[in-house]
């Protein structure tokens, strides 16, 4: 089997929703960002990215369930403000389903949610009821109310469900203290591929990561760190291989890629599930974006003919 296409999430699009808009959200009849969502898809499909997402335009990965899930607030730094709570709608289940309308059955759509440690790790505490943003009970306080949107993710239809968690490479945490919660978010999404993506330099946590947490495929960066070929080459998960680098503007020859690719399927082999850009996409002029996008579908095209 060839690998799929995909991306790791966000894509460059600034949207601020008008009143109408964000009144059809409250609502629930769509997503406030639906023009966003729309745009982030064409993009996507032009440039024959086959697992799309819904380019996560609502904010960044913190913003973005920092402003909706019970006890966290997003206004000024994101915060958590009182007892944190599974949300009782969920706007991230709305932009997936514009995203899957506007694929309109041209590609799948994957769900995208970022996972607890990263979430508490990025939040000021600004209430007595946790110690510190490191504190268990806001882990999993946290892991609670994300399981709840992975089951409802996987209920509105979707197939893959992408963790993210780009703290576990930094050495701010233990993967086995914390595996837990990562897993608790996982296993919500009963029955589906589900994917941990962690940036960075992987090659101290890599065998821990296959070792502790519970995810069919885990995702990481390969043109911006090179080295995280020969720690994955060890393992025997199945893997997502980035190919271009998601931090700088300067878009890759589709021979670069190649080369990157053709690499890893001799280190990986049938391993090989995705292949993607190294991260999102969100800080680059969105021009490139598209261009990357586009290096990465004529690389997997050429590896794997
Ligand atoms: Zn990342």
């Amino acid at each position: 089997m060839r690998p799929t296409v995909t991306v790791v999430g966000s894509h460059p699009i600034d949207y601020d929703p008008g009143l109408k808009d964000r009144l059809l959200e409250r609502l629930r009849r769509r997503s406030a960002y639906a023009p966003a969502i729309r745009e982030a898809v064409r993009d996507q499909l032009e440039a024959g990215v086959e697992l799309i997402s819904d380019g996560q335009v609502r904010g960044d990965m913190i913003e973005i369930f920092a402003s909706y899930i019970p006890g966290l607030t997003a206004e000024g730094e994101p915060a958590v403000i009182g007892r944190v709570e599974p949300p009782r709608s969920s706007p991230v289940v709305l932009d997936y389903r514009e995203a899957v309308r506007a694929a309109d059955g041209r590609a799948e759509v994957k769900a995208i949610l970022t996972g607890p440690v990263t979430l508490a790790h990025s939040l000021k505490v600004e209430t007595d009821l946790y110690p510190s943003n490191d504190h268990p009970s806001l882990l999993k306080d946290l892991a609670r109310a994300l399981a709840v949107e992975a089951r409802r993710l996987r209920e509105a239809g979707a197939e893959v469900l992408q963790v993210d968690e780009p703290i576990l490479s930094t050495g701010a945490v233990r993967v086995g203290e914390v595996a837990r919660y990562v897993n608790r978010v996982l296993r919500a999404f009963r029955g589906g591929t589900r994917v941990l993506h962690v940036c960075g330099r992987v090659v101290d946590v890599y065998e821990e990561l296959e070792g502790r947490i519970k995810a069919d495929v885990l995702d990481h960066e390969f043109a911006g760190h090179p080295e995280n070929l020969e720690a994955v080459a060890a393992g025997s998960r199945p893997v997502g291989v980035g190919v271009v680098r998601s931090d700088e503007d300067r878009v890759e020859r589709v021979r670069e890629a190649v080369r990157l690719l053709e690499r890893a399927r001799e280190e990986l082999g049938e391993r090989i599930e995705f292949v993607d850009p190294d991260c999102g996409l969100r800080r680059l002029p969105r021009r490139v974006a598209r261009e990357k996008l586009r290096v990465v579908r004529k690389a997997r095209d050429r590896v794997f003919s």
